[in-house]
């Protein structure tokens, strides 16, 4: 069974972004990028499910500009065997890349499709819901742990009250939550090993899929900055303030 991984290259997680003084977007001009830390949870659950022996085949996928080579080298050292590129300048938002993960779904027919549940940058927390809907698959999202059998798999999910069990049939969805596992730290060796590891290109239109954003960005803006605090000098003043000032008793 292959194991479809699709990961995208994000601003690294500990960067500061600065927004545009147009308001237009993020500044992303020299910044450090990674891969999204959620799709890292996913690359090593399905190469952990390979290490057990119920997967053949782990395929990573990144859609975006041709720099996304590094996330797809990135993965194929966490130990995917090889990867594909969908090379694009446009700016990609979630039902875009869904329609083109459906598209390698059809192509690649894979037993499992494993995503992160949300990408840092845009906290869409939607690419895993739409391509579920698109491909027609069942899907667990939020996986916090994943039990493979033949045809079968039995997701536990992160909810509100608790954990939920759900058990699909193949082919699924499923999206990674971070307590699903804690993924290796990449060695020398299997950076230099992924090297050599196969990395094919497609464009959009080779998937045939229109990538044009649906979405227009209106404004990006800071949030406010934080007032400074002030020292109450005993419970009554408190409560007092929360309840004449704040207004939230
Ligand atoms: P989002 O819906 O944007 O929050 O992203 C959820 C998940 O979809 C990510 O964790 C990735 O697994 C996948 N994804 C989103 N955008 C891309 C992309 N450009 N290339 C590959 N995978 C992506």
């Amino acid at each position: 069974m292959k194991v479809l991984v699709p990961v995208k290259r994000v601003v690294d997680y500990n960067v500061k972004v600065r927004v545009k003084t147009d308001g237009s977007g993020v500044d992303i001009a020299n910044v450090k990028m990674s891969m999204n830390p959620f799709d890292e949870i996913a690359v090593e659950e399905a190469v952990r499910l390979k290490e057990k022996g119920l997967v053949s085949e782990v395929i990573a996928v990144s859609c975006g500009v041709a720099q996304c080579q590094e996330t797809l080298r990135t993965a194929m050292a966490i130990g995917a065997d090889r990867a594909i590129l969908v090379e694009t300048d446009a700016e990609l938002q979630p039902l875009a890349v869904a329609k083109l993960l459906k598209a390698l779904v059809d192509k690649e027919q894979p037993g499992l499709i494993i995503l992160g549940k949300q990408a840092i940058d845009d906290d869409a927390n939607q690419t895993g819901q739409m391509l579920a809907a698109l491909a027609d698959l069942p899907q667990a999202t939020f996986a916090s742990k994943v039990e493979l059998t033949a045809d079968k798999v039995s997701v536990t999910r992160e909810i509100d009250g608790g954990l939920e069990t759900l058990a699909l049939s193949l082919p699924a969805v499923i999206t990674t939550d971070l307590r699903l596992n804690e993924p290796r730290y990449v060695t020398l060796p299997n950076i230099m090993k992924a090297k050599k590891k196969q990395l094919d290109t497609l464009k959009p239109e080779d998937l045939g899929v229109d990538v044009a954003p649906r979405l227009k960005t209106l404004k990006v803006s800071e949030p406010p900055k934080r007032g400074a605090g002030v020292k109450v000098a005993d419970i009554a003043a408190l409560v007092d303030k929360l309840k004449n000032e704040a207004k939230v008793i």
